[in-house]
Formats: C-alpha cells, sequence, structure tokens
C-alpha cells in the first residue's frame, strides 16, 4: 500500500458548500460537510468510496457553507466520527442529536490512519476556524479556506506543502463594482473576512518552495470567475519570477475537480 501519496477530490467548493476529500492508502477524511448528504454520497462514490468508509469528517467552522450536510450525513452514517474543535462545536446545535461517540473535540494534532492531521488557526468571522496540514508518510496538504488573511500561522502552516487547497474568493474589482451591499463588501474585504485573487496570488508566490499542485477554493458566483482567478494567480507568479512548475485546478460549485499524485 503507498502511504507517501494523497488523492484529493473537491466534491464542492464556493459560498454555496464545501466539501474536499482527501485519501491516503486506506485513510480518508473530509474536511467540512457544507452540501447536501445526498450530493457528498454522490461525490464520494463518484471516487471510488463508501460514505461509510470515511475515517473522519474534519470541520474548519460553522458557517453553514461548510456544514449544511452534517446533521442528516451523521444519522446515515453514524459510524463516522466528527472532529471539531471545543467552540465550533459549542455553535453547532447538531451536536446535542449525535451519539457522543461521533462527536470528537480535537486537539490541535491527531492522528488517523496513515495521517497526521493538524489545525491552524486563521482570521476569519467565525468562533474558531481553522485550516488543516495533513501529513501522509511523505507529502503534505494544506487546506486553507475563509481566511481574512495572511498570518504568520499561515505562513507556517503552509510551509512545505506539496499540494494546496486555497481560497480564491473574489476579485476586488469585481466586489466593489458588484451588487453587495458595502457592510457585506467590507466584511469579505475585511481582516476576517475572505482571501482575494490578489492576496492568494501574492501569498503563493512569497512560499519559498510553492506547492507543485494547487486547488483554488471557495470562489465566490458574484464576485469572480474561475478565468479571473487563474489569471489574477498566473500574474503574481509570473510577476515574482516563481521558475517552479505550479499546476493549477479552480474547484467549483458542482465540478467534481480529482487528481492523484
Ligand atoms: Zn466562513
Ligand atoms: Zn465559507
Amino acid at each position: 500500500m503507498d502511504l507517501t501519496n494523497f488523492a484529493v477530490a473537491v466534491l464542492a467548493s464556493g459560498s454555496r458548500g464545501n466539501s474536499t476529500l482527501i485519501q491516503c492508502g486506506q485513510t480518508s477524511i473530509l474536511i467540512d460537510a457544507g452540501i447536501s448528504c445526498r450530493r457528498i454520497v454522490q461525490g464520494l462514490r463518484a471516487c471510488g468510496l463508501e460514505p461509510g468508509e470515511l475515517s473522519g469528517i474534519f470541520l474548519t467552522h460553522e458557517h453553514k457553507d461548510h456544514v449544511a450536510g452534517l446533521e442528516v450525513f451523521a444519522k446515515h452514517y453514524s459510524q463516522v466520527p466528527i472532529f471539531a474543535n471545543e467552540r465550533t462545536w459549542v455553535q453547532l446545535p447538531v451536536r446535542r442529536l449525535l451519539p457522543r461517540s461521533q462527536v470528537r473535540v480535537i486537539p490541535r494534532s491527531c492522528i488517523l490512519g496513515s495521517l497526521q492531521i493538524k489545525s491552524f488557526r486563521i482570521p476569519h468571522d467565525a468562533a474558531d476556524p481553522v485550516g488543516y496540514e495533513i501529513f501522509s508518510e511523505k507529502r503534505k496538504c494544506t487546506y486553507l479556506t475563509d481566511c481574512g488573511t495572511i498570518t504568520k500561522t499561515v505562513e507556517q502552516a503552509a510551509k512545505g506543502a506539496d499540494v494546496m487547497i486555497l481560497e480564491a474568493n473574489h476579485d476586488e474589482t469585481m466586489l466593489r463594482n458588484g451588487p453587495y451591499p458595502i457592510a457585506l463588501q467590507r466584511r469579505i474585504l475585511g481582516e476576517n473576512g475572505h482571501l482575494s485573487n490578489r492576496t492568494a496570488g501574492q501569498f503563493l508566490a512569497s512560499l519559498e518552495n510553492p506547492p507543485r499542485e494547487v486547488f483554488l477554493a471557495h470562489l465566490s458566483e458574484k464576485n469572480n470567475t474561475p478565468e479571473r482567478a487563474c489569471q489574477t494567480v498566473e500574474d503574481a507568479l509570473e510577476g515574482a519570477s516563481v521558475t517552479r512548475k505550479i499546476k493549477l485546478y479552480v474547484a467549483r460549485q458542482q465540478t467534481l475537480v480529482s487528481n492523484v499524485w
């Protein structure tokens, strides 16, 4: 069994729901369950996995686009443990409906089968939002969405990642000229909001050893397009003369983007 490589499949990504599958050997975890149970099941089966075979679900934070399918999924597949930090659980009424054994409060780091999973704090307007560093024997994947600004902790978590799921939420000009009310625009642009295409690109370009594969994620449907996100990130990498070839994927709401490496 190869415990080195990951398979990453973004089942859905964007403000209408987020869920990502990460597999290594016999260990399969889902980050967030923000789409319906039906869609999660469909997505997992498209990857050749029965939902009950999941080793666990890890939540980043309590916003609806990350937990919408959780309650129904948890009832149907009660053998799958759900991991979240204490303050996130407090915000989730579903906790009271689940068997105790299914609710797991994660420390900052845990080992599940062939994966080590470490959470790290991110600035976002939720109770205790986190991103994840996921390690196989030799590889590392960093999961980072819903992040208002790049902090030292975030920089540290991205170091040495071979693959990254990275938020590219909006194009700043589209957001400012778009349909969102000013207060919401400010929230998104604020320190506890979301990463823009430009910031995502600059962040990638600033990494000493950028990941070989990047999934641009959590794209806004109103304030971004896949083409713009890709172009802005590519421009930032080119501008910073990043020589390493980075394979960019754009994770969308409906489409399954899948990759084995
Ligand atoms: Zn959020
Ligand atoms: Zn979100």
